[in-house]
């Protein structure tokens, strides 16, 4: 096992991973810019370097400086979170050149699956149904475009290969405007992503986004830990996700589960992964996988009870899965809100000083933060500053422990996002369970 670990990321991630590491008995050092000098993750840490100003590009991005990082504290794994670097092939790719371990997949699986059309490739491969659509990146030629389209059919979503965050998508309802989308979407690629290649799917209306989540090692071991429901979203930015999916059919959730364990075995994925799919009218569509730890990965551990950041470390360091799909259980219902730095209905981003904080707990409740009374969130970087948590026997009772949590939590000085989850948790169309990843938008009148 490794002795010590350095943590590429900041915030509620960084805390979270730190305490993984010490519950392993592994020291810790994180890097920070001169923005997070004070997080309680770099005072609680065994060593921390500051890698640069407060920007994003200077810092936590800043390839050259993490590595020197890992080089003058001697640590032997870094570990990317999720964001920054996490997805960046060429980062996991210096880590291992440069002798230290990436904690994650093999960079070729990275840049295999940064690629959505390589991925969608890869996946056809490995037996995951995928969205119908182009055969692979669309071609330049407007009468296969738009023969393409007629084929796929009417709405169809032009994507970018290089997407990500939401970004480069366009949804387009008849051929009059199809080739004008391809060609905006294309440009669109071109400046945000580098790579100006795009591809057609059809636009599925009312889907639910279900993903599952998959661990694997270097021993050809694969297993999933089920699925998670993250259809509450805002801007393609999930809000509310929860673990398991309501009313999936317990046959079809082990089949999809078996599937996805299976396909990593096909391509010989690593790590901790997740599967994304859209799902409707009782059938599973992928759209990407993540190479990485996900945000949401805490209502998975709550309904399984692994750690999915230590079993990420062990397999890092070439052990064994500890677990068999055997092992792996639905233990009860889980229900995660994220909670933002913002105002709760209009959404602009509230940094600044927390002059209180008062947090919820008891029973089946789990609070991912690294914020207190004291703390100044900066305003460099996303406005996510933790995750509350419930856990309940029943989703019933999961979303009335979180209701209760939601009125016990207290912060003075900036906004936070409590009061649309308040609203959330008493909606009916949540509280019964599977609303499409457009109800959100719908209910907040902002339908595109
Ligand atoms: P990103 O990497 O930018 O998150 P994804 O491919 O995961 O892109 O898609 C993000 C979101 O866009 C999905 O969760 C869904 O809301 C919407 N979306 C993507 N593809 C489709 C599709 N074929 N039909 C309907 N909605 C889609």
């Amino acid at each position: 096992m490794f002795e010590k670990i350095l943590i590429a990321n900041r915030g509620e991630i960084a805390l979270r991973i730190l305490r993984a590491c010490r519950q392993m008995g592994i020291k810790v050092v994180t890097v920070h810019s001169e923005a997070d000098v004070d997080a309680k993750y770099v005072k609680l840490s065994d060593e921390s370097v500051c890698i640069g100003p407060a920007p994003s590009n200077q810092s936590y991005l800043n390839i050259p400086a993490i590595i020197s990082a890992a080089e003058v504290t001697d640590a032997q794994a870094i570990h990317p979170g999720y964001g920054f670097l996490s997805e960046n092939a060429d980062f996991a790719e210096q880590v291992e050149k440069s002798g230290f371990t990436f904690i994650g997949p093999k960079s070729e699986t990275i840049r295999l699956m940064g690629d959505k059309v390589s991925a969608k490739e890869a996946m056809i491969k490995a037996g995951i149904p995928v969205v119908p659509g182009s055969d692979g990146e669309l071609s330049d030629d407007p009468d296969e475009i738009i023969k393409t389209a007629k084929k796929v059919g009417y709405p169809v979503i032009i994507k970018a290969a290089g997407g990500g965050g939401g970004r480069g998508m366009r949804v387009v309802h008849s051929e009059a405007s199809l080739l004008n989308a391809v060609s905006m979407t294309k440009n669109e690629a071109h400046s945000f992503f580098g790579n100006a290649a795009v591809y057609m799917e059809k636009y599925l209306e009312k889907p639910r986004h279900i993903e599952y989540q998959v661990l694997a090692d270097n021993h050809k071991n694969a297993i999933h830990l089920f699925e998670r429901d993250c259809s509450m979203q805002r801007r393609h930015q999930k809000v509310i996700e929860e673990a398991p999916a309501p009313g999936l059919p317990d046959k079809l959730r082990k089949k999809m589960g078996d599937r996805c364990a299976d396909a990593c075995r096909k391509i010989g994925y690593r790590g901790a992964g997740t599967f994304e799919f859209l799902y409707e009218n009782g059938e599973f569509y992928f759209i990407e996988m993540n190479t990485r730890i996900q945000v949401e990965h805490p209502v998975t551990e709550m309904i399984t009870g692994v750690d999915l950041i230590q079993e990420q470390i062990r397999i890092a360091a070439g052990e064994k899965l500890s677990y068999r799909q055997k092992d792996i259980a639905i233990n009860g219902h889980a229900i995660e809100c994220r909670i933002n730095a913002e105002d709760p209905f209009t959404f602009i981003p509230s940094p600044g000083l927390i002059n209180r904080f008062h947090v919820p707990g008891g029973p089946g409740i789990r609070v991912d933060t690294h914020v207190y009374g004291g703390y100044r969130v900066p305003s460099h970087y996303d406005s996510m500053i933790g995750k509350l948590v419930a856990h309940g026997d029943t989703r019933e009772k999961a979303a009335a422990k979180l209701q209760m949590a939601l009125s016990e939590m207290y912060c003075e000085g900036i906004k936070i996002n409590i009061d649309l989850h308040r609203d959330l948790l008493i909606d009916l169309a949540f509280l019964k369970g599977g609303p499409s990843i457009h109800y959100l938008e719908e209910k907040l009148g902002m339908k595109k």
